[in-house]
């Protein structure tokens, strides 16, 4: 349902960004730029979005229906023209422009020729985006009063206007969101000139970061607000253990800093319509959820076992990042012990792979590595299972403890960024979703796992009724695109 509004309350946002779902994504940035605009329209409001026009994207916008504007646009970046073309594809209700500019982004890779190498022009390459997203609006005769940029990839969006390219926006104020800072577009220092930014920028309280300038820093220092995935993302991010570097910036920059949890796709993500489950359950009606485990038990080959063997599961890349080495050092004796039978589907961290294999071997048919991506499994697995592990070492928001949430399925988590916001430990008897611990050690993921075991074996109606708090939960976008309603109003009626 769109709700229609007259001209005074709508707000007109544009999303800066270079990924979103489904004409390119390579991690939670894509479903973030999918969900939150669709959910501004939703509620009312004008939100487009313009992404790069990567190969891969332009083939996917060529499956739906895009329009061509007959002007390109020409965008110089360090002395050289590029004619950029402007595409226009509707995502259900949302307008999404593309940029197309062949010698740049007509390639195999999205930022690399390997998902793990980078393009060397990719300074010239988001140089070129960014002025163009600015150039947008003249051309398409469309002035927004948000311009939301995300990620590194936008990052130089903010200065770019502030410094002279926007000058024909001149009340649009500019709102950069981190999803993961990790990733921040370091570039060496003569790129300045890429930007057509002024010389006397290159110091350390604007772009100047270690001997070269850096995308997020930039985002984060010219942008009017600045957010982040998750409420406790925001904090940490200003400590040396989460910032990545650039703690000191965040922490300058902090009274403009907030974080915003983000939401989950509860259509798609709704245990009681889920077309990839055996079948469905509601809060009241559970019964399906138990079908949804014998079905999982034999779809992974596992023995048959009663419901006081609790169902535990892992959907995940296998990177460092998510802390799988607590679970392949911990998780041995428990399964000996018939507490707990153990299903993992990813694919990632050769080392990490071959550990989940053994563990499989040693525990025949208590434990089954799935290896690869299985969109439907990952489905299967959050509707199976009686307890879902995510012991990240930081995660900004994380999605799978929220799906694990809506299906049922307490979530222990490491008390950190997004899992922090949306688990609750079921110590807290009024609110408790979940398990939480603090320290990323061997320790203290055994004995919270210890704990959420013993509670699911011997106080059946402590964890039903923690379940239900777990599926009660508003997960959805509709609450979020609340919270950046909020913000944007106040930048804009300031
Ligand atoms: P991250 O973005 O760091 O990978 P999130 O929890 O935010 O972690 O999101 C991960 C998303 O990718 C979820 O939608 C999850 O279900 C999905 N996913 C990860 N690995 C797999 C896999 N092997 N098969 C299917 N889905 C996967």
């Amino acid at each position: 349902m769109v709700v229609h509004m007259n001209n005074d309350e709508q707000l007109r946002v544009l999303h800066v960004a270079s990924e979103v779902l489904p004409l390119c994504k390579t991690g939670g940035l894509a479903d973030v730029v999918a969900a939150l605009p669709a959910a501004l329209v939703a509620a009312g409001h004008d939100a487009r979005i313009v992404i790069p026009g990567y190969r891969t994207a332009l083939a996917a916008a060529a499956a739906m229906d895009v329009d061509w504007h007959h002007h390109p646009v020409t965008i110089e970046v360090g002395g050289v023209d590029h004619q950029v073309g402007i595409g226009v594809v509707q995502l259900g209700a949302v307008t999404c422009y593309l940029l197309a500019c062949d010698e740049l982004f007509d390639r195999d890779g999205i930022y690399g020729p390997t998902p793990d190498s980078d393009y060397e022009d990719n300074a010239r390459r988001f140089a070129v985006f960014a002025k163009a997203a600015l150039a947008l609006p003249r051309c398409v005769g469309w002035v927004p009063q948000v311009i939301h940029a995300h990620d590194w990839q936008a990052g130089f969006v903010p200065v770019i206007r502030e410094r002279g390219f926007g000058r024909d926006l001149p009340a649009t104020r500019t709102v950069f969101t981190i999803h993961n800072i990790a990733y921040q577009g370091q570039f060496a220092a003569d790129h300045m000139r890429l930007f057509g930014l002024d010389g006397w920028l290159y110091n350390p309280m604007h772009l100047e970061h270690h001997g070269g300038i850096n995308a997020l820093k930039a985002g984060v220092v010219f942008a009017d607000q600045v957010t982040t995935v998750s409420r406790r993302y925001a904090e940490e991010i200003q400590t040396a253990d989460y910032g990545w570097g650039l703690e000191e910036v965040l922490r300058h920059h902090a009274y403009k800093l907030r974080g915003i949890t983000n939401g989950i796709d509860v259509g798609v993500w709704d245990p009681a319509t889920d077309p990839h489950l055996p079948a469905h359950f509601t809060a009241t009606r559970m019964a399906g959820k138990k079908r949804c485990r014998q079905a999982l038990a034999e779809e992974m080959g596992l023995v048959p076992t009663d419901d006081s063997v609790c169902m535990v599961g892992i959907v995940s890349r296998l990177v460092s990042q998510k802390g799988l080495n607590l679970v392949i050092e911990a998780v041995s004796p428990y399964i000996l012990d018939g507490r707990m039978q153990l299903v993992v589907l990813g694919a990632g961290d050769p080392a990490c792979e071959y550990a989940l294999r053994t563990l499989q071997g040693r525990h025949h048919g208590w434990v089954c590595f799935w290896h690869g991506y299985n969109e439907g499994l990952a489905h299967r697995i959050e509707a199976g299972c009686d307890l879902f592990l995510m012991p990240s070492l930081y995660e900004p928001c994380g999605l799978n403890q929220m799906y694990s949430l809506r299906y049922g399925t307490l979530p222990l988590v490491r008390h950190t960024g997004g899992l922090a916001d949306t688990v609750i430990d079921v110590t807290d008897r009024q609110r408790g979703n979940g398990f939480t611990f603090g320290p990323f050690d061997v320790g203290h993921f055994s004995s919270v796992l210890d704990r959420a075991l013993g509670l699911y074996r011997h106080y059946p109606r402590e964890w039903q009724a923690a379940r239900r708090r777990a599926m009660a939960a508003d997960l959805s976008w509709t609450r979020v695109a609340e919270e950046y309603i909020g913000l944007y109003r106040s930048m804009v009626y300031a």
